[in-house]
This record gives structure tokens, sequence and C-alpha cells, in this order.
């Protein structure tokens, strides 16, 4: 039976769209599925999953970083410049069709800013090859792109420890 890519959407207000993302992906590799993810906005190097795909998977999990660090320590103009390559970057792999697995991380905040449109996002994944499975995450996923998706789920906050001062947490947060 041939395979039917899909469009998944991990959105909302709560932690876990990442590392639900991560999670899909370590699952399709382990079926021996072709991996690439872009990391939009963000980008440290020093992330667990930076550090753990630098040395684990190699050739069937690729991670690109296109971000610059945290937004509010940069220039719009740098983020924007950062996030367009990776936009780019993003079309290319996913006409190339040698994937079957593509995870765009934090790609909604690329709509939200105003950096691509949501057709010029929508028009990429009609055209994407039929195979090939989409992760998109990221905080307020527009409605026509939860609209075209297969499978959307919304994290949603019930606790988080921020809220009592507690630190981000290393292999937990980054
Ligand atoms: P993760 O990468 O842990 O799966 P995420 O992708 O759902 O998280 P993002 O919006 O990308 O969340 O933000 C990443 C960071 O922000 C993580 O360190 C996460 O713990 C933190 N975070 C997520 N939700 C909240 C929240 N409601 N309050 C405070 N921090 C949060
Ligand atoms: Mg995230």
């Amino acid at each position: 039976m041939a395979t039917q890519g899909l469009v998944i959407i991990n959105t909302g207000h709560g932690k876990g769209k990442t590392t639900a993302a991560l999670g899909q992906a370590l699952r399709a590799a382990g079926q021996g599925l072709k991996v690439c993810i872009i990391q939009f906005i963000k980008g440290q190097a020093k992330t667990g999953e930076a550090l753990a795909l630098a040395t684990d998977f190699p050739g069937q999990i690729e991670l690109h970083l296109a971000g610059t660090g945290f937004t509010w320590q940069q220039d719009m103009e740098t983020v924007k410049a950062a996030a367009l390559a990776g936009w780019q970057l993003a079309r290319e792999k996913i006409l190339s069709d040698a994937y079957d697995l593509i995870v765009l991380d934090e790609l909604t905040y690329l709509i939200g800013f105003g950096i691509v449109s949501e057709e010029e996002v929508i028009g990429l994944l009609r055209k994407r090859p039929k195979r090939l499975h989409l992760v998109i995450t990221g905080r307020d996923a527009s409605p026509r792109l939860i609209d075209y998706a297969d499978l959307v789920t919304e994290m949603r906050v019930i606790k988080h420890p921020f809220q009592k001062g507690i630190k981000a947490q290393k292999g937990i947060e980054f």
C-alpha cells in the first residue's frame, strides 16, 4: 500500500510541541524512514536534541538550525534573515523527495511574524511528495493551516514549573 503523507501540527501554549515532534522523528527513524528536522527561530546549538543527533542517527536524522537564539536578544532583521534562509532550505528539502518525514519546528511563528505568508506555506504543503509526512510545531497555528492539516494536537497548560519560578532544566527544556 502506498504511503499517505500526513500533515501533523503540534500547537497550543503548553509544553510538549517540539519534544513530541522529536519523538515522532525517533519513531520514524526506527522504522527506517529518512528524517529532516529544521528548527526555526530559537536555533541554539547546544540543545539535547542537537547534541544527540550530532552523534547518533548519522545519515538518518538530519538537523538544521535556522534560528539566531532567543528573539528578544536579537534585532528583528537578523531573526528574519535566518528564518527566511530556513524557509528556503525547507522548500528545497520538501521538494527534493529525499525524505519520508520533515519536521518544521516553530514554523507557526514565521507566519505570525509575517515572514512567510500562510498561502506560501499551504502552497508548498500542496506541492509536497505524496509520501512525505510533515510535522509543524509552534503556538497559535493559523486557522487555514489547521484546516489543511490531517492531525492537529493542542498542548494545553495545566501546570508549568515556570509558574513556580523554577528555571529551565537541562535535559527537560533544552
Ligand atoms: P518542548 O520543546 O519542551 O516540547 P514546546 O515546544 O511545547 O516545548 P515552546 O513554545 O517551543 O514549547 O517553548 C519551548 C520552551 O518553553 C520549553 O523550555 C518549554 O518548557 C517552555 N514552555 C512551554 N510552555 C510553557 C509555558 N506555558 N510556560 C512557560 N514555559 C513554557
Ligand atoms: Mg517548541
